[in-house]
């Protein structure tokens, strides 16, 4: 169970803007043999925990450009990833608020470093509970931090998981299982779409757009390439 997960196979975000918060933080952490990171600006904290593939975060409230609640319920319209927010103010107003809009946990602070850690053991023992009671998931593709998993449709960026077209998901597998190998519009056209589909390779290029859309564009990384003439291909 739970209790046999390494620490150092669980990544921790630490989203603090107070410096010396977050280097005591992280060097407890560290000190248990947890992976961590730490982000203190509110909106590139939100882009790392869509994008990045954490167990935990620990979500400060007070933070520059986005606080800990939007942040928490900006996440929650995404991911499910566990999240402890740390308010500074001991209000029962912040911890109910915390809880409203999907925290699986807060902590005032100051906060005992022990506390800490047994909310965290807490969380990641539910968390492994919960995905023991999955579905095998049998087979995964992978490139960069995008997960497709065959038997579910179901396609993941770091802790997200994206709403495809039927068309568009079946587009997605077929380059990510040829990653590497450049397939010309043709090539696709047949694979995807059936050798006596009667268009033209034009519909190639605009699910090209809408994949790129729901991906590339979203989360700030380039996933499928365009070789000029050629057609596409997708690398890590
Ligand atoms: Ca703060």
């Amino acid at each position: 169970m739970s209790e046999n997960i390494p620490n150092e196979n669980i990544s921790i975000l630490i989203v603090e803007d107070e410096p010396k918060i977050a280097r005591f933080t992280q060097l407890e952490l560290e000190h248990e043999g947890f992976r961590t990171s730490i982000e203190g600006n509110g909106r590139r904290a939100y882009e790392r925990i869509i994008q990045e593939d954490y167990d935990v975060v620990l979500l400060d409230v007070m933070l520059p450009e986005m606080d800990g609640f939007e942040i928490c319920q900006k996440v929650r319209e995404l991911s499910d990833v566990p999240i402890i927010m740390l308010t500074a103010r001991d209000d029962i107003e912040d911890k109910v608020n915390g809880l409203d809009i999907g925290a699986d946990d807060y902590l005032t602070k100051p906060f005992a470093i022990k506390e800490l850690l047994a909310r965290i053991r807490l969380i990641l023992r539910r968390k492994s509970v919960a995905q023991e009671k999955e579905e095998p998931r049998g087979e995964v593709l992978q490139v960069k931090n995008l997960k497709i998993i065959p038997a579910q449709y179901e396609v993941i960026v770091g802790n997200t998981k994206v709403s495809l077209t039927k068309k568009e998901y079946d587009l997605l597998e077929y380059l990510v299982r040829n990653k590497r190998v450049v397939l010309t519009r043709e090539q696709i056209l047949s694979n995807v779409w059936g050798y006596d589909y009667a268009g033209d390779t034009n519909v190639v290029d605009v699910y090209i757009r809408y994949l790129r859309s729901k991906l590339d564009d979203k989360f700030g990384e380039k996933y499928i390439h365009t070789m000029r003439g050629i057609g596409y291909v997708v690398k890590e």
